[in-house]
C-alpha cells in the first residue's frame, strides 16, 4: 500500500563511474570516516565525488532517532571516536577539499549532544588546511544546553540547521524535532556569531502546500537565515514516508525566483538539490561576488 513511485524523467542520475569517484571513496574508508552521501543514498554521489566534494557524518553511523525520511540507522550509538576530527582533517587535506561539509547523526544520548565534536572538527580543518572553508549542518542539540552556542563560536563559515518540511507535517514525517525550535536554533546561531552565514533547507513533494513553503521562507528570514535549500524527497526504501508527489522544475524555478525576492543570498532549488549539493560551489561564488 505504499509503493514506490515512478520516477520522472527529470530525476536523472549518473551511475559513479569516475576515476575521482573511487579515490574518494578509499580515502573515506581509509580514514574510517562515514559520509552522508552514502548513509543516504544521496542520488548525487557521482557527481559530487567526482569533483571532491562530499558531507562527512560525524559521531557514527547510529542515530538515536528515526525520521520518516531519513536512511541513516537507528539505534545506540557506539564510543565517540577521539580520532575523528584529526582523521578527517588529514581526509580534507589530502582530497584538497575548498569546502568541507561537516554533519552528524542525532546524539541524544550525549550530555552536549556531540557539540564537542564539532568543534574539535572546526578546529582540527582550520589548523591542517586553512584556506578550506567550513559548513556544519547540525542536529537539533535539544535540552543540551550551551551546545549550538560552541559550535557557532568555533566559527565555521557556514551554520547549516535544516527544518526538513512544512510545521503541519512535523509529527509524521519529523517526530522526534520541534518547528519552533529548529527555527530559533538558526537565530540563535547568528546571534552568538554574526559573521557566521546561516543556512536551511526543506524537502518537498511530502504533501506540503506553495502557501505553507511561502510561510516557511519567511520564517527564515525573520530568523535571519542566508541560504536556502528546496529539494524533491526521495523515499529510501517502501518503510519510509511515502512521496505525495513529484515537483516539477518549473515549480522548483519558481520557489527560487520567490525565496531571491524574499532576500536569501544563496537559493539553491531544484529537484536533485540537497542540503550540501553545489555548496562547493555556490559559496566560493558568493565569496568571489
Ligand atoms: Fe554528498 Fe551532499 Fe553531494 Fe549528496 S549532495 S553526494 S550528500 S555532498
Ligand atoms: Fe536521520 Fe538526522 Fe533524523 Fe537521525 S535525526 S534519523 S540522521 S534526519
Amino acid at each position: 500500500d505504499n509503493p514506490i513511485q515512478r520516477k520522472p524523467a527529470w530525476i536523472r542520475v549518473k551511475a559513479p563511474t569516475s576515476p575521482e569517484y573511487g579515490e574518494t571513496r578509499r580515502l573515506m574508508r581509509d580514514k574510517g570516516l562515514h559520509t552522508v552521501c552514502e548513509e543516504a543514498a544521496c542520488p548525487n554521489i557521482g557527481e559530487c565525488w567526482m569533483h571532491r566534494h562530499a558531507t562527512v557524518m560525524i559521531l557514527g553511523d547510529t542515530c538515536t532517532r528515526a525520521c520518516a525520511f531519513c536512511n541513516v540507522r537507528t539505534g545506540k550509538p557506539g564510543p565517540v571516536d577521539p580520532l575523528e576530527p584529526e582523521n578527517m582533517a588529514n581526509a580534507a587535506a589530502k582530497m584538497g577539499m575548498k569546502h568541507m561539509v561537516i554533519t552528524s547523526v542525532d546524539r541524544d544520548d550525549l550530555d552536549d549532544g556531540g557539540a564537542h565534536q564539532f568543534v574539535a572538527c572546526i578546529e582540527k580543518l582550520r589548523a591542517r588546511t586553512p584556506e578550506t572553508t567550513i559548513e556544519v549542518l547540525t542536529p537539533d542539540f535539544r535540552h543540551k544546553k550551551g551546545a549550538l552556542e560552541a559550535v557557532a563560536a568555533a566559527g565555521p563559515d557556514v551554520f547549516n540547521h535544516n527544518l526538513e518540511t512544512v510545521p503541519r507535517l512535523y509529527p509524521t514525517i519529523r517526530p522526534g524535532a520541534r518547528y519552533y525550535h529548529s527555527l530559533k536554533i538558526l537565530d540563535r546561531a547568528k546571534e552568538v556569531n554574526p559573521e557566521i552565514f546561516t543556512k536551511s533547507g526543506i524537502m518537498v513533494g511530502l504533501g506540503e502546500t506553495r502557501e505553507e513553503v511561502l510561510q516557511v521562507m519567511d520564517d527564515m528570514r525573520s530568523a535571519g537565515v542566508d541560504f536556502l535549500t528546496i529539494g524533491q524527497y526521495l523515499q529510501p526504501t517502501p518503510k519510509h514516508a511515502a512521496i505525495d508527489r513529484f515537483v516539477t522544475p518549473d515549480e522548483f524555478d519558481e520557489y527560487k525566483r520567490v525565496a531571491m525576492s524574499k532576500g536569501f543570498l544563496l537559493v539553491s532549488s531544484s529537484p536533485l538539490t540537497r542540503s550540501s549539493y553545489h555548496a562547493d560551489k555556490d559559496f566560493a561564488a558568493l565569496r568571489r561576488a
